[in-house]
């Protein structure tokens, strides 16, 4: 079990397409999930990188403690509530590595995420059906004070950066839908480069997917 105070002051949220691959490895062990309304859940709690509605620890602060026993929670809330343990995990692991000790890990906010997103992209096969489903959701029931139009909104948003492995084009766009981002754009794309570059920093990055469960 971890506990939520320990992460609240970083913005440490795991890129989405790091968010699927985690997803899928908890899928692959729990067949019986639905799979679909999980990835839903899972690819939610970041929507407020598109809004003022909620902000982040409306987001993510929002179970005291966190675990992975998910069993009684509906798909969705179980996706959900996985990508807050992951955010969590995700920093425990990078803090076991000193990831933050290297050279460029503390470029500006979400270099490193948008790097893991690279290194993990092929670690999913389904992103065209994923895509798709992102596209044309089904009715979801949320407690988030979130419209509908704002998450089927941010759900778009995602598909289109999943269309392909990232590069300078996809994170280019995906940075500009993003309000708060859009004035870093250029230097969030010069530390992309940058840290790619960093051989200890990458594999630090690949094994988060790794041990993430
Ligand atoms: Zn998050």
């Amino acid at each position: 079990m971890l506990c939520v105070p320990c992460y609240v002051f970083h913005e440490n949220l795991a890129s989405q397409i790091a968010h699927v691959v985690y997803a899928k490895k908890y899928l692959d062990r729990h067949p019986a999930m639905n799979a679909d309304l999980f990835l839903l859940g899972t690819l939610l709690p970041d929507v407020r990188r598109v809004t003022d509605e909620v902000k982040r620890k409306d987001t993510h602060i929002i179970y005291k403690e966190l675990d992975l026993e998910l069993k009684d929670l509906s798909p969705f809330e179980a996706g959900y509530r996985f990508h807050l343990w992951c955010d969590m995990r995700r920093e425990e692991i990078l803090n076991k590595y000193d990831f933050y000790s290297l050279k460029r890990t503390n470029a500006i906010d979400p270099t490193a995420k948008l790097v893991e997103d690279e290194l993990v992209y092929d670690k999913y096969k389904n992103w065209e059906k994923l895509r798709w489903l992102l596209n044309n959701p089904p009715e979801i029931k949320t407690e988030l004070p979130v419209s509908r139009e704002t998450i089927e909104r941010w759900y778009s948003i995602i598909a289109k950066y999943f269309e392909k492995k990232p590069d300078d084009k996809t994170i280019k766009a995906f940075l500009f839908k993003q309000r708060k981002l859009r004035g870093q754009t250029d230097e969030i794309i010069d530390g992309v480069k940058k840290l790619k570059e960093n051989k200890k920093a990458t594999d630090i990055l690949k094994r988060v997917c790794e041990e993430i469960i």
